[in-house]
């Protein structure tokens, strides 16, 4: 369709971010006109958008952004970026990545993988290097590990992975979408083209995506950190870690905190040794297993930042919903003093109250969020109050902390109060965290 699309009129790139100038780049190189617009850089000219075939529309820009409006209005398709650029990689075979938590951290287990079995291969997507990128390579690699956001779902309807992962399903986003439904529904799509031919990797543990996923055309293979009754599992009492029944390895192989970590190298390992049978051979299972030994934690996730006189600082500033932060806290082992806080996102804190209770000597709550979790929080664990000064938050964990703590900042809500992005966020953990 989009093929089918370029000699007919304009196309209207709507959004000039990272992946907005790609998609532009690649549409010039195909022989389009294009007409690439930015807020920050002049504006949108609606009328022209109205007239154009195609609006290609930046993950950034709201569903009710007058450009895509006045696109809808005019009954323009409007498509995403990613799916312009899969329209242009017609030989490359795709193990698309998307759930709540997790997206980004498989996605890079499975390029590591792939890489450590010698397959040529690429992280793209949501991840950071956007799929146009590689469409625009001279030779693009055989395999990409794709990171799919909601956003970017709803707006590729020909996607057709050989190989599909749904990590797990929890609320989030919800300032952005009206309901919990419409942001699952987004989720789903990943499967808007399911054909017998289609394998899926999904989470056994997960029962919302198990309701989901019932019946879907193709092979559906399972993970779980709490049954030995799956295609990958752990289990937490042995250590041991099974593939397709056989023993492949063991928990201390993996060098990720929390067993949501371990869950992320089971959905990777059967994404990789899914998408074709001579990945799953006994030469190939072995040179996987050097391949989860070699992956290092990725920044801002669980990241170990400072092991300073006896106390770990961990830097987990991408959990910005509570359900990623539930699982950073159940990986605890050691007395943790929590940092929550930053911008609300609408969901209520009270659902870690019992891992807190499991593991934290203390919360400290920061930023326009604090008094909303002291409030759900405040009553049933240690907690205190340190306003929007990240050094004043730091310097309470200081002041609590002792030999053989660990300060874990896992905030539960976006950054943007404070800082720029979760990586400035973390950087600033890290940097505090150092300077003694
Ligand atoms: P995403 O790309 O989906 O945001 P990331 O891999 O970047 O996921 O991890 C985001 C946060 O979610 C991290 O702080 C991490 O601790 C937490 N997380 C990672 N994997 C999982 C998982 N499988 N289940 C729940 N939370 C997770």
């Amino acid at each position: 369709m989009i093929r089918a699309l370029l000699s007919r009129g304009e196309i209207a790139v709507v959004g000039l971010g990272r992946s907005g100038t790609a998609v532009a780049k690649l549409l010039l190189r195909e022989g389009a006109t294009v007409y690439a617009s930015d807020e920050k850089t002049g504006g949108h000219d609606l009328e022209r958008i109205g007239r154009a075939v195609l609006v290609v529309a930046s993950p950034g820009v709201p569903p009710n952004a007058p450009a895509l409006v006045v696109a809808r209005v005019n009954g323009v398709p409007i498509v995403s970026e990613v799916a312009v650029a899969i329209a242009f990689l017609p030989q490359t075979r795709l193990i698309a990545v998307t759930g709540t938590n997790g997206k980004t951290t498989v996605t890079a287990l499975i390029d590591h993988l792939l890489r450590s079995l010698g397959v040529p291969t690429q992280a793209a997507g949501n991840i950071g290097t956007p799929l146009s990128d590689v469409a625009l390579l001279d030779d693009p690699p055989a395999w990409i590990a794709l990171e799919l956001s909601s956003y970017q779902l709803h707006d590729t309807p020909g996607l057709r992975p050989a190989v599909g992962v749904l990590t797990n399903l929890a609320p989030d986003h919800l300032d952005r979408y009206a309901t919990l439904e419409d942001y699952y529904a987004d989720k789903m799509l990943l499967f808007a083209n399911a054909a017998d031919s289609s394998i899926w990797v999904t989470n056994a543990d997960d029962a919302e995506v198990q309701r989901r996923t019932v019946g879907i055309r193709g092979t559906q293979l399972r993970f779980s950190v709490r049954t030995a009754n799956a295609d990958a599992a752990f289990d937490p009492a042995t250590g041991a870690v099974t593939l397709y029944g056989t023993r492949w390895m063991d928990r201390e192989n993996i060098p990720l905190l929390g067993d949501h970590n371990v869950a992320n190298v089971l959905a990777a390992a059967l994404a990789v040794t899914g998408s074709s049978s001579e990945h799953r051979t006994p030469d190939a299972l072995h040179r996987l297993l050097e391949g989860v030994r070699t992956f290092t934690a990725m920044p801002h996730r669980m990241q170990v930042v400072a092991d300073i006189a006896g106390v770990q600082w961990i830097n987990d500033s991408k959990a910005t919903n509570v359900s990623s932060t539930r699982v950073a806290i159940e990986g605890m082992t050691r007395p943790a003093i929590v940092l929550l806080g930053g911008r609300h996102k609408g969901e209520a804190y009270s659902g870690l109250i019992e891992p807190l209770r499991r593991h934290a000597k203390l919360v400290i709550a920061f930023g326009e969020a604090e008094s909303l979790i002291a409030a759900d929080l405040g009553a049933a664990v240690p907690l205190e109050c340190a306003g929007s000064s990240f050094t004043d938050v730091i310097a309470r964990a200081r002041a609590a902390v002792r030999p053989g703590d660990v300060v874990l900042l896992s905030p539960a809500c976006s950054s943007f109060d404070m800082f720029t992005n979760y990586e400035e966020r973390g950087a600033t953990f890290g940097r505090l965290a150092n300077a003694t």
